[in-house]
């Protein structure tokens, strides 16, 4: 008869096993499904929350539409993976303009900052004189 020692030192091995055997399927699932979700690159994030992807595992393509010419898009899986893990976005950020509109925007917000500053040298100039 064994102890019961013995007996507990059996079931924890079986269950380490079995959590094992658990662990190796779902991953290999994932990786199947799509592109996976590398926790440890995603940005910092003060949330308690935990964002959809992060629990699914894995990225999916998003269908969203352009804010700025209402095109419908989609915002695969590995752009998302390129925008959370490496361009580190923060991670409720979604995409809301297509490739042109983005440009578009880009240019805007520059010349918008250039005037920023070229009024702010002209203010100072005068101000010096
Ligand atoms: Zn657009």
């Amino acid at each position: 008869m064994k102890s019961g020692k013995q007996r507990r030192r059996e079931l924890k091995a079986r269950r380490q096993r079995k959590r094992e055997k658990i662990h190796a399927a779902t991953v290999a699932e994932k990786a199947e499904r799509g592109v996976a979700v590398v926790v440890t690159e995603l940005a910092p994030c003060n949330s308690y929350g935990v964002p959809r992807f992060v629990v699914r595992g894995y990225y999916v393509d998003v269908d969203f539409t352009c804010v700025d010419c209402g095109v419908q898009q989609v915002w695969t899986a590995a752009q998302q993976k390129w925008w959370y893990e490496v361009a580190k976005g923060y991670v409720y950020s979604t995409a809301s303009r297509c490739r042109a509109c983005r440009r578009q925007e880009r240019e805007r917000r520059e010349a918008a900052r250039r005037a920023h500053l070229r009024g702010l040298a002209d203010k100072r100039q005068r101000v010096a004189e």
